[in-house]
């Protein structure tokens, strides 16, 4: 029976974690991608302490940081979670059980699907949600970025290593929601560009992508398709909690990041703890509240 079991190995799962294991609670994470969302970005400019870091390095210090403290990481995703008295059972995707007497909920966001004609049919055939994983399977070849926000412009930029051209489909006349920092990047690089007011109609080809027709009616040739459109909450697993969430869908927490169901917290993107400022420093910050909150709870038992 671990003390407390974190569902989530972003910034804000595995600063649970350390505060868990700090406070002598014995504490399991279980991530499906362990280092999150930030094991994915090439450098982050922004986490306190560091210029300039990358995302691989700074989730490998996390995690090393959290099992040096005694933290069991499980590199699984969480299916199921069952709440039976006082006891949390969290099933994972091979099976496995792991009962808790506390919950920290860190899972972060689902990456939104665009839903025109042809997505489902090319995902893994050319279509992907993460350029850094995919980017490198497209060298000197032609890719098409959609999306106009911050995660198009890193995905554009990372495929600017590797591809021949990068198109970056979007369907408002400017990158109204690109931070300057990125936009100055991409606008250096020739081979990234930008279609403004262009919607994406149907993605075509036989067993891989091989088009996408724009709304427009212009058709480019590409050989992979990067989806940047933002990301929603959901619940990745099922569970007869009776969580309560926001209009939007976030998992509803107070300043102890405390949610509806006694024993169960939640920290960084998935809660409604930042007001929407989804960070590698707001994360870990609710990541240390809710480990301490977790603790408060055990003792009051
Ligand atoms: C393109 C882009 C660039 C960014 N750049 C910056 C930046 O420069 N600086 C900055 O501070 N922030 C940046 N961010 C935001 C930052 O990455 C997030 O705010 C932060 O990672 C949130 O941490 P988290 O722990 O809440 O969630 P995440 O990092 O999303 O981690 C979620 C974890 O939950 C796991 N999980 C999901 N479902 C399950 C399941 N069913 N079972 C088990 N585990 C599950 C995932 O595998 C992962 O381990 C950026 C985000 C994006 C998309």
């Amino acid at each position: 029976m671990f003390d407390l079991a974190v569902i989530g190995g972003g910034p804000a799962g595995l600063t649970a974690a350390i505060y868990g294991q700090r406070y002598g609670m014995r504490t399991v994470v279980l991530a499906g991608v362990v280092g999150g969302l930030v094991a994915d970005n090439p450098l982050i400019e922004n986490y306190p302490g560091f210029r300039s870091i990358t995302g691989a390095d700074l989730s490998l210090a996390m995690q090393d940081h959290a099992t040096s403290l005694g933290a069991e990481i499980k590199a699984e995703n969480v299916v199921e979670v069952k709440k039976k008295g006082k006891t949390f059972t969290i099933k994972t995707e091979s099976g496995t059980e792991v009962e808790a007497r506390t919950l920290v909920l860190a899972h972060g966001l689902k990456r939104r699907k665009l839903g025109a004609r042809g997505e489902d049919k090319f995902i893994g055939k050319g279509i992907s949600y993460c350029a850094t994983c995919d980017g490198p399977f497209f060298k000197g070849k032609p890719v098409a970025v959609v999306g106009g926000g911050n995660s198009a412009a890193l995905a554009a930029l990372v495929l600017g290593e590797f591809a021949s051209h990068v198109y970056v489909i979007y369907r408002r006349e400017k990158f109204f929601r690109m931070q300057p920092y990125y936009l100055r990047k991409i606008e250096k690089v020739d081979k990234i560009e930008p279609l403004f007011k262009e919607e994406v109609a149907e993605f075509l080809g036989k067993e891989k992508i091989e088009k996408v027709k724009l709304e427009g009616g212009r058709v480019l040739d590409v050989s992979g398709v990067f989806i940047e459109i933002g990301f929603e909450p959901e619940l990745p697993f099922k569970t007869d909690l009776k969580l309560t969430r926001d209009e939007k869908g976030f998992l509803k927490v107070d300043a102890g990041m405390r949610t509806s169901v006694p024993g169960v917290f939640a920290a960084g993107d998935i809660s409604t703890g930042s007001d929407y400022f989804w960070q590698v420093a707001t994360a870990v910050g609710e990541g240390a509240i809710a480990a301490r909150s977790a603790y408060e709870h055990l003792l009051k038992e």
